[in-house]
């Protein structure tokens, strides 16, 4: 077996003399298969039939799971936390708190929920309280052009305020901005600060069904992003294309996710949980969030391009380099925004761009 001692040289973020940043890790534990919504940009059922998938995870594969996350804790360096996602969590009814309490207890970690809130109600919230559950975040569609799979934004919201409560916040998670409407971002961040208080976290529409960003769309995307900072910034909190940018969103940390999935594709058992942990952080650094290898050091921003989470490098429908160009291009408009607007009003725009330097072929 390897050295454990090296293996967090194998992780990501620091390579080829880029400081290190303290990196968080999300473990995404796929508890189910079923889910109650039928949203049309869902990453898990773009490659699964649903209903060969239509089935919980079993307790002897959650318990290795968990072991995993448990050695992962103490070997690894940096923050860990994790999430029952899937599917939808909530529709395992009250057999999921048996999974929390497990999971807490072989961990000392509690997991937050993730949620498209069709089935979050007072009772429920009420046995989450006591049933170490951390948190629940709570998808959340667009007021505008709304996934028609996907519940009433209007309803989840109304929710989201009569639910959340101090001792388990239920939380706007992120809301899905197509391209057609970064037009619309402004209005957007004003209906969730108007009737929510706060804005949820904005992504782009991407995997599978990433949509090339034409160049109307891309001025309509500046000049929002422009607005929102101006209006929102300071105000409350802005987590604006964090696949994108996450440097401008985690205060300065390297956020890192991988999955734990219904499958078991690592095939971690009780027996063999810490030899896993190679597996996983080679996926992670090789896979998940592969190198980008931008030869453009002078790009302001080249200390944040390690690497890419890996739907930027290609997906089944678009090709490496044309998904990299709109990368690069999204990541200096985010950052050259913010910087000009809130550091340095006199900073000038990175005009090249990682092809530039670095064809991709
Ligand atoms: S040119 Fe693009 S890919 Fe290269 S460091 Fe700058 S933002 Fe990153």
């Amino acid at each position: 077996m390897e050295d454990i001692l090296t293996i967090n040289d194998r992780l990501p973020g620091s390579r080829y003399g880029r400081e290190e940043r303290k990196r968080l890790f999300t473990a995404s534990v796929e508890v189910t298969g079923r889910c109650n919504a039928t949203c049309s940009y869902c990453h898990f059922f773009a490659t699964r039939d649903r209903k060969k998938v239509a089935y919980d995870i079993p307790f002897s594969q959650f318990d290795a799971y968990m072991h995993f996350l448990r050695y992962w804790k103490e070997k690894i360096e940096g923050e860990l936390s994790y999430r029952f996602s899937g599917g939808e969590a909530l529709v395992m009814g009250d057999r999921l708190f048996d999974y929390s309490n497990h999971g807490y207890k072989i961990t000392g970690i509690k997991p937050f929920i993730l949620s498209v809130g069709k089935s979050l109600d007072q009772k429920w919230v009420d046995k989450a309280k006591v049933n170490s559950v951390s948190h629940v975040f709570v998808s959340v569609e667009n007021p505008i052009n709304p996934d028609k799979g996907a519940p009433d934004p209007k309803k989840i919201i109304e929710k989201i305020r009569r639910l959340h409560n101090e001792d388990l916040p239920i939380i706007a998670g992120v809301c899905v901005v197509p391209n057609s409407n970064f037009k619309d971002l402004l209005f957007i961040c004003d209906w969730f600060y108007e009737n929510l208080g706060y804005i949820p976290a904005i992504a782009e529409v991407n995997y599978d069904v990433y949509q090339p960003i034409k160049e109307f769309e891309w001025t309509a995307l500046e000049s929002n992003l422009e607005a929102v900072y101006k209006k929102y910034y300071g105000i409350t909190q802005l987590n604006l294309f964090h696949s994108v940018s996450p440097e401008l969103n985690y205060r300065g940390s390297d956020p890192y996710i991988f999955s734990l999935d219904l499958e078991n594709s690592y095939k971690i058992t009780i027996d063999n949980y810490y030899e896993k942990i190679f597996d996983v952080v080679e996926n992670l650094s090789g896979r998940n969030y592969p190198s980008l290898q931008c030869e453009n050091t002078n790009c302001d921003w080249w200390e944040f391009c390690d690497n890419t989470k890996w739907y930027w490098q290609g997906d089944h429908n678009n090709a490496k380099s044309l998904k990299l160009n709109d990368y690069c291009r999204f990541k200096r408009m985010l950052n050259d925004t913010f910087y000009k607007l809130i550091v340095d009003p006199e900073h000038k725009n990175n005009e090249l761009g990682i092809f530039d330097c670095s064809p991709v072929v």
